[in-house]
């Protein structure tokens, strides 16, 4: 009899019986590290990431005030050993630089997700399937009800709403997360021929997207002088009514985000909302779990109960991953 291969430690995940602790909060002596949105993030011994996820980590957590994270930078299907165990990343369609991970030790692979996101988008690499035994996913809008229209239909409501904006006089103001969104719409905003102002927030995270060859270089930084006329503006969600975009006038607001479709209840004071996601939907999250191969599920962050449900429904053994699961037998 084997032990689960991955288990919870005081709330943070952890390879069973390692001191590999995955997308951990608190210092890890080691950490993999899936992407650089907050709730993933800590201050670590070390943290193997991507060169992106590195670069964003050092610009969202600023200079450590003691001692320094030891940087592990990993290229995606690349495995490398540490300790007993094989370690490979691969593209998890998130944001920039996000990875899912794949653990072996002693012939069984253990595969861990991440943030995941299976649409191809316009701002990150496109995820793969990462074929293993034992699998971790996310479970975000792991519930039925999330099943996000196509993009390409949500992408025509945006520009809808952009261009009656624009004919009317008024700016329209896009509002996504600072990291990931954000640069998602800009650059499809850019490609579609738009002018793209950036918050400050946004702005300062485009100049890393650059640097890894996503080109944001004719997104302008929204500043004193406003917008001209024919000017988009991105900003993040918390922002919106920030100093920075006080001098945008007659504005018109659209927020992206998956939970669009719990209603537009959801969001006071904006005009609209699109469901632009960069998760995967219930039905992406349910086809990937049988995708991978694993023979068992454990399902984390969000619906998990529901996620786990459906995959049994679907003949896998899964279940929500939990502390006092961390002694059960495989
Ligand atoms: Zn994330």
């Amino acid at each position: 009899m084997r032990r689960s291969p991955i288990e919870l430690d005081g709330g943070e995940l952890r390879v069973a019986g390692t001191s590999l602790h995955l997308d951990a909060r608190r210092r890890a002596e080691c950490a993999f590290v899936s992407h650089a949105h907050g709730d993933h993030l800590g201050r670590h011994d070390r943290a193997i990431a991507t060169p992106a996820t590195l670069a964003l980590m050092r610009h969202r957590l600023g200079a450590p005030k003691r001692r320094r994270t030891e940087a592990l930078p990993a290229q995606y299907r690349t495995p490398f050993g540490l300790g007993e165990l094989t370690l490979e990343l691969f593209p998890a369609g998130h944001v920039l630089g996000s990875a899912q991970l794949r653990v072996v030790r002693g012939g069984v692979a253990l595969g861990y997700t991440g943030d995941l996101c299976l649409e191809p988008t316009h701002a990150a690499e496109r995820a793969e399937v990462v074929p293993c035994d034992v699998l971790v996913t996310e479970s975000t809008f792991g519930h039925p009800r999330y099943a996000f229209p196509p993009k390409e239909e949500i992408l025509a409501g945006v520009r809808r709403f952009v261009e009656d904006a624009l004919s009317d006089g008024d700016t329209p103001v896009l509002l996504g997360y600072a990291l990931g969104k954000a640069q998602e719409i800009e650059k499809w905003l850019c490609d579609a021929g738009f002018k793209v102002r950036a918050h400050p927030a946004v702005h300062a995270i485009n100049r890393i997207y650059v640097e890894h060859g996503v080109d944001l270089t004719p997104v302008r930084l929204l500043g004193a002088e406003g917008v001209e006329r024919d000017e988009v503006v991105v900003a993040p969600p918390h922002l919106a009514w920030s100093q920075a975009l006080r001098g945008v006038r007659s504005r018109r607001t659209a927020v992206l985000t998956g939970w669009a479709l719990d209603g537009a209840r959801r969001f006071r004071g904006v005009d609209a909302a699109f469901p632009l996601s960069d998760h995967a939907d219930f039905p992406s999250l349910v086809r990937y779990a049988k995708a991978t191969g694993a023979s068992r599920v454990f399902t984390i962050h969000g619906f998990e109960e529901e996620l786990a449900g459906a995959l049994r429904r679907e003949g896998l053994r899964a279940e929500p991953l939990r502390e006092t699961r961390q002694l059960e037998l495989l």
